[in-house]
């Protein structure tokens, strides 16, 4: 039994992280930046069984899959030696609500007899969002600026300036003045705020942004906003039509305006997918690439 523990402390000094009852910082393989800040993870163990729980502290809605690993390094979809709870564990991620209440992950027991087999090492892959959303049939957005306003559209969807890939395809782009008001187009809640970066910068990653989770479990992008251009927290319940924050020339532009997407994960990334604006009465409203949306 020392031997099995002893390989156990050794197999979690080797994927990078502590053993123990108090829930650490997920520095596991797998996690990155942003999943360290949601996820805690909390290992306990015995002579003959290991359970995993996970919380999660963030609002965000998160799924993870745990992969046992074997001594070459590879990924393993089963452990001789070993049993697990739940049986399913490693084909379906599991999802993780933005509500950091404790859930546990993961059981795994030694097979009778083979008690100095050490523990697998256990590798943790996150993604973002709820691959299992889908988008509420007929719902319409509101106009991201205030009434009475109209501004150019400069790129919409597929366009080929920067609406190509999938986290973008379905992508609208409103040239306006850096510091306009940015209104909800649909109500829910602040998942991620980035503000810090400057204006004009011209790098992609130094984008400020809001991201709203709805209530289907699709995501509302509002992208370049000003530094310091958020009126809101990430935890906050936005209202449809709320002022969330100030558009601006962040990221990588071809001038001020406000990058407007809904998007929901594939399993990998957040896709977007395809939308409808709505003007005050409720009625669908098309608009067009080179001319002026107004909200009226
Ligand atoms: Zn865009």
């Amino acid at each position: 039994m020392f031997q099995a523990l002893i390989n156990l402390l050794l197999n979690f000094v080797a994927a990078g992280t502590d053993e123990g009852n108090l829930y650490t910082p997920c520095s596991l393989p797998g996690c990155s930046e942003a999943f360290d800040k949601a996820i805690r993870i909390k290992i306990e163990f015995n002579s003959g069984s290991l359970e995993v729980r996970i919380k999660n502290l963030s609002h965000d809605t998160i799924m993870v899959q745990p992969s046992f690993i074997d001594s070459s390094g590879k990924k393993k979809t089963s452990i001789a030696n070993f049993s697990w709870t739940p049986a399913d564990v490693h084909t379906k991620p599991t999802k993780l609500d933005g509500s950091a209440s404790e859930l546990l992950l993961l059981s795994l027991s030694r097979v009778d007899g083979t008690i100095n087999t050490p523990f697998p090492i256990i590798e943790y892959d996150f993604i973002l969002g709820d691959p299992g959303a889908s988008h509420t049939p007929n719902v319409l957005y509101k106009i991201p600026f205030a009434k009475g306003k109209k501004f150019k559209v400069s790129q919409g969807f597929n366009g080929s300036f920067s609406h190509k890939a999938k986290t973008r395809k379905h992508a609208i782009d409103i040239e306006m003045p850096i510091g306009t008001t940015i209104c909800a187009c649909r109500a829910g809640k602040v998942v991620d705020v980035v503000e810090k970066f400057n204006d004009n910068s011209g790098k992609e990653a130094e984008t400020n942004y809001i991201r709203i989770l709805h209530s289907d479990g699709t995501y509302g992008i509002y992208a370049h906003l000003t530094q310091n251009g958020s009126d809101v927290q990430i935890g906050d319940d936005v209202d449809e039509g709320g002022i969330i924050g100030r558009s601006g020339n962040s990221g990588k532009t071809d001038g001020a305006h406000l990058h407007f997407a809904v998007a929901k994960s594939d399993g990998h990334v957040l896709a977007t997918i395809p939308w409808k604006f709505m003007d005050s009465s409720g009625a669908e409203i098309t608009w067009t690439v080179g001319q002026d949306l107004e909200h009226n």
